[in-house]
């Protein structure tokens, strides 16, 4: 899908918004989050505008294998690879989704509760 002017990440995107970029390619970018809920808290997210995980469609598989893959990137740069991260996509309201493009949360730095609140 195009970008969408009214997403924020797809501003983020643009540069429209600023934001703390930890990487970026073709297809990926990642960001801290700007209110974040452990030491560590970066977004991964497709560039193409995704609204939720339930768009997510067949050509998207290795789209999705590349967010992993940059969320151990992460993981691994920010040396909490071992101590343990957590990895969350929420989806739709009951989910806790706010923001209608997809992300993965890498969370970490602290000891995660279980069940999720
Ligand atoms: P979710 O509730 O799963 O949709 O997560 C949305 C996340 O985006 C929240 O953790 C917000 O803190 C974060 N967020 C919203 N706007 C921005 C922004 N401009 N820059 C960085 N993170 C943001
Ligand atoms: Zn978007």
């Amino acid at each position: 899908m195009e970008p969408q002017e009214d997403c924020p990440f797809c501003r983020i995107e643009a540069k429209q918004t600023k934001s703390r970029i930890l990487y970026e390619d073709e297809q990926v970018l990642a960001f801290e989050d700007i209110h974040p809920q452990a030491p560590v808290h970066v977004l991964i997210i497709p560039k193409k505008h995704i609204a939720t995980l339930l768009e997510v469609g067949e050509g998207d598989a290795s789209l999705m294998g590349r967010l992993v893959l940059v969320a151990n990137r992460i993981a691994r740069e920010k040396r909490v690879d071992r101590s343990g991260f957590r990895v969350v996509i929420n989806c739709n309201r009951n989910g806790g989704q706010t923001v209608g493009h997809l992300h993965l949360h890498l969370l970490a730095g602290r000891r995660m509760g279980w069940p999720p609140g």
